[in-house]
């Protein structure tokens, strides 16, 4: 539940998939709940109005729980600090339903990613300003996904994202639920179906050692359910940069936003954004101070109006294109 956006816009896990969970969690003897951490500048009943879990948790009688305020637990796990939300930690089976969609800054988000949502809103805002590079940013994700590994991982891929997610892209008919124990092996499966390299995706990169083998699957082949077309992301920040030339050539490559003319000059980027970058005056667009930018495209993820751009430097420009595709 990123934020509020309606069902129909591919923002969001569709709550039909999830309806579908809880009525099987239920036949399997379970008293399933629903929770989730979304971004936060939107008041979190807004984003359970807005995406159809209030309704879905009231017609199922199930109970929605607020992850900002149950209480969280610290972890140091490969030398990264988090806070994990104490129902995720104590629920019997955890059971993680993500949208199958791109990410202007991690390429895709699928069932890994999307274990964030266990961190509290509030404190997640920081992960982007303590670990501002990509590659630390994707093993953070990977220690948060082995602290609370799901149960279960079942996708919603029956309309995905594609262009700039998470939110700012296009609904793509994709046409499939994939579901398995194992989340990395799930996203290494819609990685290769999407046509995304698997190296693109920064959290998965940590496990790639691991998974040299086919991933082994029952059902419709996974290739054959590839879209014939995919927008991947334009914004490829140095994805597949190493580290030591990525520091080397520092200032030269760097991805910002770009405020457009149909702003609505709501603030929620400034308010999203976790190092100050952004300033507003009230009524006015807000105002980049791009020495403070950190690229983590919070804000683009955050405006309901679709009018950030991502934009890149000539040098990234130059490498796109070698990088993936
Ligand atoms: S760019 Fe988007 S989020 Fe930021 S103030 Fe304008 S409309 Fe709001
Ligand atoms: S301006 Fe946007 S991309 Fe830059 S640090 Fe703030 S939220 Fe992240």
């Amino acid at each position: 539940m990123l934020t509020d956006r309606t069902p129909d816009q591919a923002v969001t896990t569709h709550p039909a998939v999830v309806r579908a969970v809880l009525r099987l969690a239920r036949e399997a003897g379970g008293r399933p709940r629903v929770a989730d951490s979304p971004a936060n500048v939107v008041k979190i009943e807004q984003v359970w109005e807005k995406t159809g879990f209030a309704a879905l948790c009231a017609e199922e009688g199930v109970e929605l729980v607020n992850l900002e305020k149950a209480g969280s637990k610290r972890f140091e796990v490969d030398g990264f600090a988090f806070q994990i939300a104490r129902p995720a930690l104590e629920a019997d089976v955890l059971i993680n339903c993500p949208k199958v969609k791109t990410h202007t800054l991690t390429i895709l988000t699928g069932a890994v990613k999307n274990l964030c949502g266990t961190a509290p809103g509030f404190l997640k805002t920081n992960f982007h300003k303590l670990y501002p590079r990509l590659a630390e940013f994707g093993r953070l994700l990977a220690a948060i996904y082995k602290t609370v590994p799901p149960a279960l991982s079942v996708a919603d891929g029956v309309w995905g994202m594609e262009g700039e997610g998470p939110a700012g892209g296009g609904p793509i008919r994709l046409g499939f639920l994939a579901a398995f124990a194992d989340a990395v092996a799930l996203d290494l499966v819609l990685c290769d179906l999407l046509r995304v390299p698997r190296r693109a995706a920064p959290y998965l990169r940590p496990f790639l050692s691991r998974y040299t083998a086919p991933v082994p699957t029952v059902g419709e082949s996974p290739l054959g359910l590839a879209p014939p077309k995919f927008r991947a992301p334009g914004i490829l920040r140095g994805q597949l940069i190493p580290g030591p030339l990525a520091r080397l050539l520092g200032p030269l490559i760097w991805i910002r936003p770009r405020i457009m003319e149909h702003c609505a000059a709501c603030g929620r980027c400034a308010r999203s954004c976790p190092t100050g970058a952004l300033s507003q005056e009230p009524g006015r667009p807000p105002r980049l101070h791009p020495a403070e930018c950190v690229g983590c495209c919070c804000c683009h993820e955050i405006c309901p109006e679709k009018a950030i751009r991502m934009i890149q430097s000539r040098l990234l420009t130059l490498v796109k294109g070698k990088e993936i595709g």
